[in-house]
């Protein structure tokens, strides 16, 4: 099979892998979407074209858009994803005891439902059995206002800033989000490529200073990401990421993560000049 996907990451560079079959493809009403299989990187889910998963590398984006949120704050026992259809993020955040609900609003029931069928390993927590999770087929926007004061965590698990997600990189979410998550609470949104997303991030920082009174920028090794170099905007009311880190709960955990561990949460905090400058204030 000479079958390859290609990701253009700009004009001249992309990412291309080789593809033994295609497993599902339609359209949604918001999006097209592909699930294929690849020799090297198992399961790809793609939307409109773009990369969103891989059986092989989701680890690292799951473990780091969910583990600093739930074990810097410290009872993390409401906590929503925005997006995050492919189950990956709950799958994560019910490993954790203290959590009582995990609320998933994704707008797109199809990427729900697809990754159910096709992709189990992530969506094992979204097939409508786990007791301590609740799916709701909507916009994360509209959600959000009508659930203020509600959360302990929100995850912004969304895709990049077009089409349905646009909305959810912007300043008016952000206060919506603020209002949405309690006294203390956490928001974790991924926030693109310092090396491809300069001016996203750039607007998306200030955006969420606007807005936070804390606000910091983690990094982690995503392969199938433009770049490679991935980012997560930590924005919270109160705890800080290093100081309030609950390191000795996050050292106890009685559960495996392949990418995260205690000592790689304050060194994700740790960034490049070039990106640390992009993002200054
Ligand atoms: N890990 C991926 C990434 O970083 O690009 C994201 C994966 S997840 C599949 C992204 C999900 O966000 C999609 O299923 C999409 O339908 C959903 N989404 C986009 N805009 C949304 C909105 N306004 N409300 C809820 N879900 C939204």
């Amino acid at each position: 099979m000479n079958m390859w996907y290609t990701e253009k990451h700009s004009e001249n560079v992309g990412i291309t892998m080789r593809v033994s079959e295609t497993l599902f493809s339609g359209k949604s009403e918001f999006q097209q979407l592909d699930i294929v299989n690849t020799l090297e990187y198992g399961k790809m889910m793609l939307l409109d074209g773009l990369v969103m998963v891989t059986e092989r590398d989701e680890f690292v984006y799951h473990d780091m858009l969910v583990h600093p949120a739930l074990f810097t704050h410290p009872s993390p026992r409401q906590v929503l994803v925005i997006g995050g259809g492919d189950g990956g993020s709950i799958r994560e955040i019910v490993r954790h005891p203290e959590v009582e609900l995990a609320t998933l609003c994704e707008i797109d029931g199809l990427v729900v439902d697809k990754s159910v069928e096709l992709l189990p390993s992530m969506a094992s927590a979204i097939d409508g059995q786990h007791p301590k999770v609740k799916l709701h087929i909507a916009d994360g926007l509209a959600y959000i206002r009508e659930h203020q004061n509600a959360f302990d965590v929100i995850l912004v698990d969304s895709t990049d800033p077009i089409g349905p997600a646009v909305g959810l990189f912007e300043k008016d979410f952000y206060r919506l989000v603020h209002g949405a998550l309690k006294a203390d609470g956490i928001m974790v949104a991924q926030s693109e490529s310092p090396f491809y997303h300069a001016e996203i991030q750039k607007n998306m920082y200030r955006n969420l200073r606007a807005v936070f009174p804390l606000v910091a920028m983690y990094q982690a090794f995503i392969p199938t990401y433009p770049s490679g170099l991935w980012s997560f905007a930590f924005a919270s009311k109160r705890y800080h990421p290093l100081r309030d880190f609950q390191r000795d709960r996050a050292a106890r955990r009685n559960f495996h993560t392949k990418y995260y561990n205690e000592d790689l949460h304050s060194g994700a905090f740790m960034l490049p000049t070039f990106a640390k400058e992009n993002i200054a204030e």
